[in-house]
């Protein structure tokens, strides 16, 4: 955003020129002000001139009439003009004093001695009018008022004024007529008096003179316009006749007609000289109040102008506001445009030619390439070549149509390398539509593609070996099997199996048994031809696709053969790991492919079953899947077959086989274990089928059969002890098995307590805390727990202590081998074990007085066995319990 300084500069970039304005406008205003005072002033002075003027041309005549009046010696005919004329003089001086006291209070001093003077009038004309008044006297009482007003005129046009041209010859002009003034009281009184006065004569010539040169300096001193005034009144007859009537004064030859003509043109004289200044002053006047409103006028629309300037600076103030405002939004913009600009992601601008204008700092990051490297450049320096011309045909057609494409590409950076990204390209348009720009934004997907190859890799091999895994053998050998079939290719399966694994694991660890994996697996790798599949099945398991081993079944075998020979021989040589000299044996299956089989299942299966055949036959040894082995796969299968018959017509019963006290031989309880009522074969065991069944998935079905005995014999013999039914490991895990078997007991009317379920370890170990919580659950309901074969797994005491288990079954063999003593402590110990844990212990395959004793001693509680009695049918049980309750 822009910042406040730079903001204010631009305010004061415009306000500059409005104060500029403004000042020019106050100048002027200012200006004309002057010029509005001034002319008021010269207004005002023109007016006082011009009534001081009136008063001194009525004193002028007062004075003339008055000189003449005082040296007359009859009666005298001017009295009457005499008198009016003073009363003249007197208006003229009202005036006068009227407007003095609005005016300027400089002209006090002289004002007050003329008013001083005047007062004295009325005593000075009596005296005249007494004609007790010297001529002197009297020419000097009047005289000294008007060069008082003279003064007057003479500092109104100099001094207070500044327009002094102007004025200036109004001044000459009064002197002019007060020197004819003077003089024309001088004509009067010679003309009057009897005798001639010399030094009167004199003066005249002086005041000749004196006209004449103010006349001069007037003429030159006025404007053009005065001087046609100045003709206008003043007529040559009157200078030439009062010519004559000087020359008749001095030369004494005047008559009394002539004395006549004389008093009149003297008096014309002064007039003339009045009213050319009284018009010069009307005409200042006039052109004064000209001025005046011209000055207002201007002064009005400099007003105007200064408030229609006002208005505009604030518009402009206001637009300048907005323009800023958009300006700033249009930054904010900017920068948020920038800030997304510099991005993780790379971004480039381009023209429409692809040359590039803009890049952010992502995009040097990932290509290598600075700003300034790229700049002008095309952005087709990035290109890998690994992309067809196609590729980017199609790429510049979908972004031409839709304005976007989107995918993944190779690049090349600065330094060579290509690397993947995911690109998108977005055509950046006009407000017409038109494309102007392009902007490519992407990613460097290195490393996702690194991950995603690591991920496939490790979903796809064993982590140990990187060999491949079950999964993507099953994958590769479908391919072949396929090809195979197609092409009639000799292919081999070898399923390879590390004799004894758990025992080298015991005794060196497990680190030591990765590690010979490992070797293992280098080992293999290393016999077969490339092309060859090799994985790792499972711990110890290996699987080797010999492909394309031979053209006939012969060759096939024999091309196996040396390969397995190969693999024997490098087993030959010890390992040595961390200090130990291991060897190790292997036992390989061998199955050749296609043969046949239905799918690659069987495959697995037959070299899986070879290699179980070359275990029995003395591992360390391959064997070939051959027919004997299918034979048994047969029979197998014929089992099976048999088994679901049987399972149809209920050919499965079960045997009771006694659980007893071992004090004193009571039946305390019974196992149920299952009878295969053989059609042709008669009764058969456990051993023959039960593993067929769990391999079939049919045990649980066994199980639920044998629960619905176990129940039904309770209800109908009103039995009071404890039956106990076998549960496959992997029923346990079963999702609903709670829910089914508290269904089945709950349909019975028997107490749930009754009923025992017998589980192996193994079932427990694998998923600890899903079957506790099983356990709880059903022992909840008051079914009993028991763990049968216990000391053949894991018997770990830490496991037991959380089980929540109510008996223990210790396994027959450590009983039937009693002779070896660790056995017989291996029970002592069990027996004990179960005490604290708090749990119930039985023995199973008691069929010696000798091992019966033996638990009696060690305090064993029950025993179960053919010492007291084999498993026996429903019948022959229920009268081994009556036998038991007769004792
Ligand atoms: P098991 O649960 O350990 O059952 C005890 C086996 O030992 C029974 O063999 C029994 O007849 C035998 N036996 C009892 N006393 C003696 C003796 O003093 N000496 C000798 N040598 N053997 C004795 P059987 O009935 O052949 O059962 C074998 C196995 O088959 C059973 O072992 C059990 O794991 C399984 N089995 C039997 N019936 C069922 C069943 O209904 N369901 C399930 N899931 N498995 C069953
Ligand atoms: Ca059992
Ligand atoms: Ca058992």
């Amino acid at each position: 955003m822009r910042n406040n300084t730079s903001r204010y500069k631009l305010y004061i970039l415009f306000i500059l020129p409005i104060f500029f304005i403004s000042y020019l406008l106050y100048l002027i205003l200012y200006h004309k002000y002057n010029d509005l005072e001034n002319i008021n002033t010269f207004n005002s002075s023109a007016k006082i001139i011009k009534t001081a003027s009136l008063l001194l041309h009525e004193i002028q005549l007062e004075r003339g009439i008055s000189s003449g009046y005082i040296v007359k010696k009859e009666e005298n005919p001017y009295i009457k003009k005499l008198l009016w004329q003073q009363s003249q003089t007197d208006k003229a001086f009202i005036a006068l004093q009227s407007i003095l006291d609005k005016g300027d209070k400089k002209l006090d001093p002289i004002v007050s001695e003329i008013v001083k003077k005047l007062q004295k009038r009325k005593y000075i004309q009596e005296k005249i009018l007494k004609k007790s008044i010297s001529f002197d006297e009297e020419i000097q009482y009047y005289s000294d008022i008007n060069t008082k007003l003279l003064q007057i005129i003479y500092i109104l046009t100099s001094k207070f004024n500044p327009d002094r041209d102007s004025l200036l010859p109004i001044n000459i002009l009064q002197h002019f007529t007060e020197y004819a003034g003077l003089e024309r009281a001088i004509i009067y009184n010679q003309l009057l008096s009897n005798h001639f006065n010399e030094n009167l004569a004199k003066k005249l010539i002086y005041l000749k003179h004196e006209q004449d040169e103010r006349k001069r300096e007037f003429l030159n001193s006025t404007s053009e316009e005065s001087i046609q005034i100045y003709n206008k009144y003043y007529q040559d007859s009157i200078a030439k006749e009062l010519n004559i009537c000087r020359e008749g004064i001095l030369n004494k030859n005047l008559n009394h007609n002539s004395a006549k003509r004389c008093f009149q043109v003297s008096t014309k004289h002064i007039e003339a000289l009045f009213l050319i200044a009284d018009d010069i002053l009307n005409s200042y006047l006039q052109e004064i109040s000209l001025t005046q409103s011209k000055v207002q006028y201007s002064t009005y629309f400099v007003l105007f102008m200064s408030f229609v300037s006002v208005l505009f600076s604030i518009l402009f103030m206001f637009i300048i506001r907005n323009l800023l405002k958009k300006e700033d939004q249009y930054m904010q913009e900017l920068l948020i445009a920038s800030y997304a600009f510099d991005a993780q992601e790379a971004m480039a601008v381009t023209d429409l030619d692809g040359n590039v204008i803009k890049v952010n700092k992502a995009f040097s990051q990932i290509t290598g390439y600075s700003s300034s490297e790229v700049l002008g450049k095309n952005i087709n320096i990035l290109q890998s070549f690994k992309h067809d011309k196609t590729f980017y045909k199609y790429m510049w057609d979908t972004l031409k149509k839709s304005g976007v494409w989107n995918g993944e590409i190779y690049n090349r950076r600065k330094n060579g390398e290509i690397y993947p990204e995911l690109l998108s390209i977005t055509a950046i348009k006009d407000s017409y539509g038109k494309t102007i720009n392009y902007i490519a934004q992407f990613i460097d997907i290195s490393d996702i593609k690194k991950a995603q190859k690591l991920a496939k890799f490790q979903a796809e091999h064993d982590f140990l070996t990187g060999l491949l895994n079950r999964r993507s053998l099953i994958r590769r050998l479908q391919e072949e099997f396929a090809k195979a079939k197609r092409h009639h290719f000799q292919h081999a399966f070898l399923f390879i199996d590390i004799d004894n694994f758990k025992n080298l694991n015991d005794t060196y660890g497990h680190e030591v048994g990765d590690k010979v994996i490992v070797a293992l697996s280098e080992k293999l790798t290393s016999i077969v031809r490339e092309g060859d599949i090799v994985a790792r099945l499972s711990g110890d398991e290996f699987a080797i696709v010999l492909l394309n081993i031979g053209s006939s079944e012969e060759d096939a075998v024999d091309g196996s053969k040396k390969v397995c020979q190969k693999i024997f021989e490098s087993l030959k040589e010890d390992l040595h790991i961390q200090n130990h000299s291991i060897s190790f044996g292997l036992s390989v299956g061998v199955k050749l492919f296609p043969d046949g089989e239905k799918n690659i299942n069987d495959i697995v299966s037959h070299a899986d079953k070879a290699m179980y055949q070359a275990k029995k036959t003395g591992k360390n040894s391959f064997v070939f899947f051959d027919v004997d082995i299918e034979e048994k796969m047969k029979s197998k299968m014929l089992l099976e077959e048999e088994i679901l018959q049987a399972f149809e017509n209920d050919e499965f019963t079960f045997f009771f086989q006694a659980k007893v006290d071992v004090l004193t031989g009571e039946i305390q309880g019974a196992e149920m274990l299952v009878r295969w009522q053989h059609p042709h074969k008669g009764v058969l065991f456990p051993d023959y089928f039960i593993g067929a069944i769990e391999e079939m998935g049919h045990i649980h079905k066994l199980s639920i059969k044998a629960l619905h005995k176990a129940c039904s014999f309770i209800e109908t013999n009103q039995y009071q002890k404890t039956l106990a039914v076998n549960i496959s490991s992997k029923e346990l895990l079963f999702q609903n098995f709670e829910d089914e078997v508290i269904e089945i007991i709950s349909s019975y009317d028997i107490n749930p307590m009754l009923i025992e379920l017998e589980i192996t370890e193994t079932a427990i170990i694998e998923e600890f805390d899903i079957v506790v919580e099983k356990i709880k659950r059903l022992q909840e309901f008051g079914i009993q727990f028991s763990i049968d074969d216990f000391g053949t797994g894991y018997s770990s005491i830490e496991y037991l202590q959380e089980l929540p288990i109510n008996t223990l079954k210790i396994d027959k063999r450590f009983l039937q081998d009693c002779s070896n003593n660790s056995n017989k402590e291996l029970i002592q110990i069990m027996i004990n074990m179960a005490k604290v844990l708090k749990m119930k212990i039985i023995a199973e395959g008691v069929e010696t007085q000798k091992q019966l004793q033996f638990l009696q001693e060690n305090r064993c509680e029950l025993y179960q066995g053919f010492y007291f009695s084999k498993a026996v049918d429903e019948e022959s049980f229920k009268s081994l319990l009556k036998k038991g309750e007769e004792k």
